[in-house]
């Protein structure tokens, strides 16, 4: 039996999940296959079901915008996705229990530390955005031990909303500012790490970090990897600073989710090889 893992979501417009998950089926000589399953919302709890029901089934990827009803579906909800209010994974255990994680907060943290070269721990953070990643981002930041961070975002009462929901988390301060905010340039001046999680640079062109206020030291890193190089990126090497996109939290991700589904760690260097193309293509967009 070719067993199954799909990705829960609608519309479904890229292929990059399914290109390293197939990879890394074939290269641990496991039978099974990553299938996009763009379902209308009226029959998503019926495909939940229909995945517990058959060991057919590894699991399910979920993307927008059914990862806060997927959480309402499975059988258990791990405290990390709880917390950040969104289900993006699910395993079938061998008892057929279906049990919702979210990788975006421990793909984010491997990313980002492979982009700074040092741990959160301790870093001082910008955040811009107060969207569902932003949302990931900076619990993966708080839990991770960061000293601070600011969140900045165009509507303000999404970033005051955001710092409510994860004040217990971690012992690092946590500010909410609008993205025109005065005092966001200090935090600015004095942040190890200035992440974009807004959708601007793939769906609005430009950029959201003013990298002219950032220190010599700074990180700069870029949630979106569609393009390859964005012009936040793009703006941030043209000073000198280090910075990423973030293809390699996206292959975080998909390695994370692979072991759970799977037991096989490891496969970040096959899943990375397989998406390369689809990452350097300039004709997929967002
Ligand atoms: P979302 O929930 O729709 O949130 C969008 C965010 O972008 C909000 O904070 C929104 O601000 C802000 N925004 C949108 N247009 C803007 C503009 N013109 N100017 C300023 N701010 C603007 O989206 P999401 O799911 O958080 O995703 C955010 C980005 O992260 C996407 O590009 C996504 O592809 C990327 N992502 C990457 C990974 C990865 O593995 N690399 C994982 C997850 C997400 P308002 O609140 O003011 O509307």
């Amino acid at each position: 039996m070719t067993r199954r893992v799909g990705l829960l979501g609608k519309p479904l417009k890229r292929r990059h999940s399914q290109v390293m998950h197939d990879a890394a089926f074939d290269a641990a000589g496991i039978d099974a296959r990553y299938v996009l399953l763009e379902l209308e919302p009226e029959v998503v709890e019926d495909a939940v079901a229909t995945a517990r029901a058959s060991d057919e089934w590894l699991g399910l990827g979920v993307t927008a915008p059914y990862k806060q009803v997927v959480a309402s579906l499975v059988d258990e909800v791990e405290p990390d996705a709880r917390a950040i209010g969104a289900v993006n994974n699910v395993v079938r255990t061998d008892d057929g229990r279906l049990v919702g994680f979210n990788t975006d907060a421990p793909g984010f943290r491997a990313g980002v530390e492979l982009a700074m070269g040092r741990s959160l721990e301790g870093a001082r953070v910008v955040v811009m955005g107060a969207g569902g990643a932003a949302h990931a981002v900076v619990y993966a930041c708080l839990d991770a031990g960061a000293r601070s961070v600011v969140v900045a975002n165009r509507t303000v009462e999404r970033a005051a909303s955001l710092v409510q929901q994860f004040a217990d988390v971690g012992q690092g301060s946590l500010t909410a500012v609008g993205a025109d905010d005065p005092t966001l340039a200090e935090a600015l001046a004095g942040a190890d790490l200035a992440v974009n999680a807004t959708t601007v640079g793939m769906i609005d062109p430009g950029a959201t970090i003013p990298v002219d206020r950032l220190g010599p030291d700074a990180t700069v890193f870029d949630l979106v990897y569609v393009p390859a190089e964005t012009p936040l990126v793009a703006a941030a090497r043209a000073r000198g600073l280090r910075a990423a996109n973030g293809s390699e939290m996206l292959i975080a991700q998909a390695a994370i989710a692979f072991e759970r589904w799977t037991g096989v760690g490891g496969m970040a260097d096959v899943m990375r090889e397989a998406v390369a193309p689809l990452l350097a293509d300039p004709t997929v967009r967002a």
